[in-house]
């Protein structure tokens, strides 16, 4: 995973994850690759993220993974894609 250090980590998804937007986006396979990516990234005891793939970096709910997540149904919902 890339480090993104020194931008402001808002509300703004970094380029990294625009590229991996627009690789789901142009998936057919989108539905299926979301859910597994999303798959156990619910949310623990202090609203944490319980995914393993936190483990050592806490992550609040929603995480990046979840937020990109909505950010690609968003995206597909409003007919970029298909
Ligand atoms: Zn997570």
């Amino acid at each position: 995973m890339p480090t993104v250090s020194g931008h402001g980590q808002g509300e703004v998804p970094s380029p990294a994850m625009v590229r991996m937007t627009d690789t789901l986006l142009a998936s057919p396979d989108r539905l299926l690759i979301c859910e597994r990516l999303r798959a156990g990234h619910v949310p623990g005891p202090g609203e944490w993220c319980t995914h393993p793939a936190h483990v050592g970096r806490p992550e609040h709910h929603p995480c990046p993974i979840v937020r990109l997540m909505n950010l690609v149904e968003g995206l597909a919902g409003r007919g970029h894609a298909a």
